[in-house]
C-alpha cells in the first residue's frame, strides 16, 4: 500500500483528493488490516473530492473528504465479511474508531468516536440489507 491508493478517483487532475495525504492513524489501520490479511484487503476508496464524493453517494459530511481525510474503504475479495470483521478485532484499535459493514467490504474512519454499523447480511445471499446496529 503507497499513498497513491488512497488518491481519489475522479478524472479531474487538480482535485484537492490528490494532493490531501490519509491521516496517520487510518493509514496505519488500512495498512494493519491488508497485512492481516495478507494483501487479499485492497483499498476502493480513500479520500475523495467534493465532486467524487458526490458522485459516489457519500454524504454531504464525509469523512473522506479532504477537509477530514481520515476515512477508508476496504473490499476483500474471497474473505466473507464476517471473517474481516474478525481480523479488524483482532489488529485494529476499535474502540476509537468508526466501522461500517457493507456488502461490498468494510468502511473505517478515525473521527474520534467508536461506532459499529452493520448492513445485513453478514454471509452474502442472506436475508436483507437494511437492519443497522
Ligand atoms: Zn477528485
Ligand atoms: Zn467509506
Amino acid at each position: 500500500m503507497t499513498h497513491a491508493d488512497w488518491q481519489c478517483r475522479c478524472e479531474d487532475i487538480e482535485c484537492l483528493g490528490k494532493t490531501t495525504p490519509p491521516g496517520d492513524l487510518i493509514y496505519e489501520s488500512a495498512q494493519a488490516l491488508i497485512r492481516a490479511t495478507d494483501g487479499r484487503a485492497i483499498i476502493s476508496s480513500g479520500v475523495r473530492c467534493e465532486d467524487y464524493n458526490e458522485r459516489v453517494g457519500g454524504s454531504a459530511n464525509s469523512r473522506h473528504l479532504p477537509r477530514h481525510a481520515d476515512a477508508v474503504d476496504l473490499v476483500a475479495e474471497g474473505i466473507l465479511r464476517r471473517d474481516l470483521w474478525i481480523v479488524a478485532m483482532r489488529v485494529l484499535p476499535l474502540s476509537i474508531m468508526c466501522v461500517g459493514i457493507y456488502p461490498w467490504g468494510m468502511h473505517l474512519d478515525t473521527r474520534g468516536e467508536h461506532h459499529l454499523w452493520v448492513y445485513r447480511p453478514l454471509v452474502e445471499g442472506e436475508g436483507r440489507h437494511a437492519a443497522i446496529f
